[in-house]
C-alpha cells in the first residue's frame, strides 16, 4: 500500500487549457481523498495523471516513494472505476471480476475461486452468471467495486463512481464504498462534484477551482472554516449566508444592523474597511425578540425535520435553520444572531477568510 505525492503538477492541453496548474498535494497512505469542484476545474484531469491515462506537462508524481511520472498506467499498481463503470458486455459477472487475474496469469480455478469470494462479500452472489445488460445500475457498480478489489492495488481511483445511480441507492452505495474502503484500507482518490458526498465519505477534501486547490482540509474544516468565499459558496446543501459589511469600531455594520466582529479578526481589520461577512444558515438562531439582525419572514422551506427561514434584513436576505416546531410565522417581525464561535469575516478583495 501507499500514499502519494504530487509535486508542481501540471497539465497543459494541446489546444492550451491549463488543467492542473503547478499542484502541490500529498494523500496519506490509507486515506479516502475526496477532490470535489464545480464542471472543468480539473479533478478528472488530476484523477487520470495519478492514473497515468494523462501524461503530466510537469512536475512529479510519486506513489509511495516511487517516481511513476513516466510510468505507463498497467505499471502503477492503480485500480480505477469510471463514471459509466467500463464492464465488459460480453462477459459474465464472474469473468468481469477475474479479468484482472487473467492478466496476472492465474489459474482458471484459482481466479474463479478469487471472483467467487470477492463477489459473495459485495453481495453479488446470486448474479454471478448475469451479463451487465441484465444488472440494476447498482449492481453494475459493484460488480465494477469487485474488480477494482480483485486487482488488490495499492491505490484506488474513482471517478464519480456513484453519479449513474438514483438519490436511495445512491446513499446505500455511499455507505457500503465507505465500509469497503475501511476494510480494505487501500488509499483511495475518489472524484466528485457533489459536496454532501465528498463530506460524508472523505477523511480529506481538496476544493478545486480552475487547475489549483482553494481549500484543503478535513470535512469538518472546509464545512466549518471555508477558507475563502469560493469554498464558502461551495459546500453546504443550503447556501452559506455572505453579506457584504463594514467594520465599524468593534462591530460590522451589516444587514441594517451590528454584529460583534469574531476574536480571531479583531486587530486584522481597518476601521471602515469593507468585508464580507459569512455564516452558516444552521448556525443562525432566530428568535422573536434580544439581540442580532432585526429582520421580517418573507420565505419558508421545507427542509424536512428544519426549515430553512429566509428573513429580510433591510433588503439583505438572510438565511437561518430552525426546527420545524419552532417555523415563524411569514410577516413576523424576528431578530437573528449567530451562534458563538461561528460568524466567518471575508476580505472584500480577494475573498479570504480574515484570520487564519
Ligand atoms: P467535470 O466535472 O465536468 O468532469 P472536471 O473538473 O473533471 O470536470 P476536467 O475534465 O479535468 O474537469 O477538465 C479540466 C479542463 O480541461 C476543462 O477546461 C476541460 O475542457 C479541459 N479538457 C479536459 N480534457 C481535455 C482534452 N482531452 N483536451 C483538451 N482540453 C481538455
Amino acid at each position: 500500500m501507499a500514499g502519494i505525492s504530487l509535486r508542481a503538477l501540471d497539465k497543459v492541453y494541446p489546444g492550451g487549457v491549463h488543467a492542473v496548474d503547478g499542484l502541490d498535494l500529498d494523500i496519506d497512505d490509507g486515506e479516502f481523498f475526496a477532490l470535489l469542484g464545480p464542471s472543468g476545474c480539473g479533478k478528472t484531469t488530476l484523477l487520470r495523471t495519478i492514473a497515468g491515462l494523462e501524461v503530466a506537462t510537469g512536475g512529479t508524481v510519486l506513489i509511495g516513494d516511487r517516481d511513476v511520472t513516466t510510468v505507463s498506467p498497467a505499471r502503477r499498481d492503480v485500480a480505477m472505476v469510471f463514471q459509466d463503470y467500463a464492464l465488459f458486455p460480453h462477459m459474465t459477472v464472474i469473468d468481469n471480476i477475474s479479468y484482472p487475474l487473467r492478466i496476472k496469469r492465474q489459474s482458471r480455478s484459482e481466479r474463479r475461486g478469487k471472483a467467487t469470494e470477492i463477489g459473495r462479500q459485495l453481495g453479488l452472489a446470486e448474479l454471478m452468471d448475469r451479463r451487465p445488460g441484465a444488472l440494476s445500475g447498482g449492481q453494475q457498480q459493484r460488480v465494477a467495486l469487485a474488480r477494482a478489489v480483485a486487482c488488490h492495488p495499492a491505490l484506488f481511483l474513482f471517478d464519480e463512481p456513484l453519479s449513474n445511480l438514483d438519490a436511495r441507492l445512491r446513499l446505500e452505495a455511499r455507505t457500503f464504498l465507505k465500509r469497503l474502503q475501511r476494510e480494505l484500507g487501500v488509499t483511495t482518490v475518489f472524484v466528485t462534484h457533489d459536496q454532501a458526498e465528498a463530506l460524508a465519505l472523505a477523511d480529506r477534501i481538496a476544493v478545486m477551482e480552475a487547475g489549483r486547490i482553494r481549500q484543503l482540509g478535513t470535512p469538518r474544516e472546509v464545512f466549518g472554516r471555508p477558507a475563502n468565499t469560493f469554498v464558502a459558496n461551495f459546500i453546504g446543501s443550503t447556501p452559506m449566508n455572505l453579506l457584504d459589511g463594514q467594520v465599524r469600531g468593534e462591530t460590522v455594520a451589516v444587514a441594517g444592523g451590528r454584529l460583534p466582529i469574531p476574536a480571531e479578526a479583531v486587530g486584522k481589520v481597518a476601521e471602515g474597511e469593507k468585508v464580507v461577512v459569512g455564516v452558516r444558515p444552521e448556525y443562525v438562531r432566530l428568535s422573536a425578540s434580544g439581540d442580532g439582525l432585526a429582520g421580517e419572514v418573507s420565505i419558508l422551506e421545507n427542509l424536512g425535520t428544519t426549515t430553512l427561514v429566509t428573513v429580510d434584513c433591510a433588503g439583505e436576505l438572510v438565511g437561518a435553520t430552525v426546527p420545524e416546531e419552532d417555523e415563524p410565522e411569514p410577516g413576523a417581525q424576528v431578530r437573528l444572531a449567530p451562534v458563538a464561535g461561528r460568524l466567518l469575516l471575508y476580505r472584500a478583495e480577494g475573498g479570504e477568510l480574515i484570520g487564519e
